[in-house]
């Protein structure tokens, strides 16, 4: 049998808490850009109870990547963090998907805000010596140069993105203050969040 041609797909971790019009925004640019056949998007699992008292638990997190990516054939959902059962390492996920992927070509996506602060994941130099690192721009966060993080520029992609101005923590808000999604998320997963009347606590 001969061997499938290496896929080139991209991994989109987050805590979608919940996924937003953003997220999908960075998915389907970065695809298009980088010529990806795939991006998979990888729900965290919560690093402490307490941050699940204020938003919703693994599986409707997951529940709701699924519904905002079902129409699109490029975009999966991995459960490799959640079932994982304990706190979320990029390092760890990467290892997992690589080998569920041994033949494909992997890119690492993170946003601006996350860049910044990536000397703080656990073991950061490795992530970009086992996948290639694409940083993408974001409304509010400028980008510090590489040498502040501790990284090669070589091993990067910067890429600017159109910018839209939305992140979980304001749609939770919103919520929390009885005000309108709509237009930030995909109407099934408002859908979704009116029907269990997730983040209005
Ligand atoms: P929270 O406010 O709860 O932190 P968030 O909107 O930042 O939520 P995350 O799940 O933390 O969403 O983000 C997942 C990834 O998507 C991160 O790498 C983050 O930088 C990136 N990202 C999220 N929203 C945007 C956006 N509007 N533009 C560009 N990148 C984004
Ligand atoms: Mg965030």
């Amino acid at each position: 049998m001969n061997n499938p041609t290496p896929q080139r797909i991209g991994l989109l971790g987050g805590t979608f808490d919940p996924i937003h019009n953003g997220h999908l925004l960075v998915a389907a640019t970065v695809a298009q850009e980088c010529q990806l056949d795939e991006i998979c998007f990888i729900p965290t699992q919560h690093t402490t109870t307490k941050q699940e008292q204020h938003g919703a638990n693994s599986e409707d997190r997951y529940a709701m990547t699924l519904l905002a990516t079902i129409n699109n054939p490029h975009f999966t959902v991995s459960r490799v963090d959640i079932e994982r059962h304990t706190t979320t390492y990029t390092i760890d996920t990467l290892h997992d998907i690589k080998k569920q992927h041994p033949t494909d070509h992997l890119f690492f996506i993170i946003g601006a805000d996350n860049f910044n602060t990536f000397y703080e994941w656990k073991n950061y130099q490795t992530i970009p010596l086992l996948t290639h690192l694409i940083v993408v721009t974001r409304p509010g966060y400028a980008l510090r140069p590489c040498e502040e993080i501790g990284l090669a520029r070589e091993n990067i992609t910067f890429l600017t993105i159109p910018a839209l101005d939305i992140s979980s923590t304001m749609i939770r808000e919103r919520l929390h203050h009885h005000q309108t999604i709509h237009y930030l998320v995909p109407d099934p997963v408002n859908a979704y969040i009116q029907k269990k009347g997730l983040y209005v606590s």
